[in-house]
């Protein structure tokens, strides 16, 4: 359902991804783990063009985009497809929380308002938020506001959602709330693409873990392979330092 091939990107000297391909089926969730700066973030971000690869091809449900000179309407047909659920949340301060899930699918999607909201309160609902909808997002604790950035992205129906690092800007007590949700998305069948340090979560919940390390993917496979099994020194080297 995505394919990327040959995905290379340099920041200036830094050469930050240095050739990736991958493949992610539909209902699939992968989860990126790696050493900081290995290049996870960059690779996600490339996958929506956040970041422009500089070159390979981003393939999302069959529809390909492909290097650094990809022209602005086809960014924006790659981006329907796909949502992102970011570290800091990219909430809209000034919007409720209902607001801030109705936004895209009256900009983006041209819904009418009343069905725009009875769809964003249903979505609000499954994140365990329907007392909130109409508080502002300086009002929620960061745990809930990483839930509203979760019910923005099912709003938009996309075909993919990717994770950047979702519980690494949480206090401790609310990672735990934010990966019970991602959780029910991932067995509901959404295909989920997920950067994060959250090695439970990783084994628990990943169809697949792809290990990063300087640019490349060192090694991918089921939980059991990767992250119990590694094959390669580099993998067993990150793993040992988290335990
Ligand atoms: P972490 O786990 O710490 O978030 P990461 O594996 O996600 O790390 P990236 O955030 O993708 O790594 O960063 C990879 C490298 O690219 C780093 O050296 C970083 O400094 C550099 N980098 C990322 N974004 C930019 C940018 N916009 N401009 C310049 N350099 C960047």
């Amino acid at each position: 359902m995505i394919e990327l091939t040959n995905i290379t990107k340099s920041f200036k000297k830094n050469e930050v991804l240095k050739g990736i391909d991958l493949q992610v089926k539909k209902g699939e969730v992968l989860v990126i783990v790696g050493p900081s700066g290995s290049g996870k973030t960059t690779l996600l971000r490339c996958i929506n063009y956040l970041e422009r690869p500089d070159e390979g091809t981003i393939s999302v449900e069959g529809f390909s985009i492909e290097g650094k000179n990809a022209s602005r309407k086809d960014i924006l047909a790659l981006r329907r497809k796909t949502a992102m659920v970011f570290q800091h949340y990219n909430l809209f301060k000034n919007k409720t929380v209902l607001e801030n899930v109705m936004e895209g699918l009256i900009v983006a999607q041209k819904m009418k308002a009343a069905e725009a909201r009875a769809l964003s309160v249903d979505l609000l609902q499954k994140v365990g938020l329907s007392e909130k909808i109409n508080d502002y997002p300086a009002q929620l604790s960061g745990g809930q506001q990483q839930r509203v950035g979760i019910a923005r992205a099912l709003a938009l129906n996309p075909s993919v959602i990717l994770f950047d690092e979702p519980t690494s800007a949480l206090d401790p007590e609310m990672v735990g709330e934010v990966l019970a949700i991602m959780k029910k998305i991932a067995r509901e069948g959404m295909t989920m693409v997920v950067v994060t340090h959250e090695i439970d979560f990783a084994r628990e919940v990943a169809d697949r873990v792809v290990f990063m390390a300087d640019g490349v993917i060192v090694e991918q496979g089921t939980p059991d392979e990767v992250l119990a099994h590694p094959k390669h020194e580099r993998t067993k080297q990150f793993l040992k330092r988290l335990v």
